[in-house]
């Protein structure tokens, strides 16, 4: 069904903290949108607001003003339940810390089955397993044996930045807004991971809100999509990823691509060799 609406749409959105004296306008009327099998790469400084935004989108924060829809339908009227539910199960934000965004008393087994077993898209453990044995390899923490019964203590930062990463994919969610999620991992396991979510992105039509505040990473995930900059809570420049990195239109764009250094995935590949001699990646 050909509809003129696009996967998630921020129309005008502004949120004010009211903290303290001053109020802080941390988003500024934001339009944005994302559609199935698009990636948009949100970036900006820390502090401009990308997490807010993203928060926004994911159901987790009413904004002070503006709509956000998905699939054409406002997620913050209540009035909709059956809007709501699909919209939980649709579209799936992974925290910037996974240690704040996993309980610290469940192991990766409880973690990954619990959405597995309520939404029954497995039945029982034995069915769980197997499911949660795929997840973990697509997210590359192999043989999953070795890390069903841990706790998020137990890992490395990286280690539960991919468990973030495999319980956001268990429901086989429209659209992924991953915030930072890949900033606390080894270089090598980074571009593998990428890789993966570049193949769901163009094989199942999976879109993305693609926050970093490393332009080498949008340009290695995002060179296909679009890129907005943000700075203080507004968008200051909006166009595809490609044009925004070469040609810059903002000074504030340009100081952001010069603060950082080129990605170079060929020597990511190069390193791996030698990551994995060594044991698991960073925490
Ligand atoms: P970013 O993700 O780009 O680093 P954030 O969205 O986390 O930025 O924060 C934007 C601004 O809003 C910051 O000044 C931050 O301190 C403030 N902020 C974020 N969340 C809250 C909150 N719950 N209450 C008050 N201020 C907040
Ligand atoms: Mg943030």
């Amino acid at each position: 069904m050909a509809e003129d609406h696009k996967l998630l749409e921020f129309d005008g959105i502004n949120q004010i903290f009211h903290t303290g004296k001053e109020d802080l306008h941390a988003v500024k009327d934001v339009d944005l949108s994302v559609d199935a099998g698009e990636v948009l790469c949100l970036v900006g400084q820390s502090g401009s607001g990308k997490s807010t935004l993203a928060k926004i989108g994911a159901g987790l924060r009413q904004p002070t003003s503006g709509q956000v829809r998905f699939d054409g339908r406002d997620i913050y009227d209540r009035a909709h339940r059956k809007t709501w539910s699909s919209f939980r199960r649709s579209v799936q934000y992974v925290h910037q810390d996974p240690y704040a965004s996993l309980n610290p008393i469940q192991t990766v087994y409880s973690i990954l089955s619990a959405p597995l077993l309520k939404h029954r898209v497995v039945r029982g453990r034995a069915e769980a397993e197997e499911k949660i044995t795929e997840l973990l390899a697509a997210v590359g923490l192999e043989p999953a044996g070795a890390y069903l019964e841990k706790f998020p203590h137990q890992m490395s930062g990286g280690q539960r930045q991919r468990v973030s990463v495999a319980r956001a994919l268990t429901l086989d969610p429209k659209l992924i807004l991953a915030d930072e999620s890949t900033s606390m991992l080894d270089v090598s396991i980074r571009t593998d991971l990428l890789a993966m979510l570049t193949e769901l992105r163009t094989h199942r039509g999976v879109g993305f809100l693609f926050i970093t505040h490393d332009l080498a990473m949008a340009k290695f995930f995002g060179a296909e999509g679009s890129m907005a900059v943000m700075r203080y809570g507004e968008i200051v420049e909006y166009g595809p990823t490609l044009e925004v990195i070469n040609d810059p239109q903002h000074e504030y764009t340009r100081a952001l691509l010069e603060a950082v250094p080129e990605a170079d995935p060929d020597l990511a590949r190069r390193k791996r060799a030698a990551r994995l001699a060594r044991e698991g990646d960073a925490a």
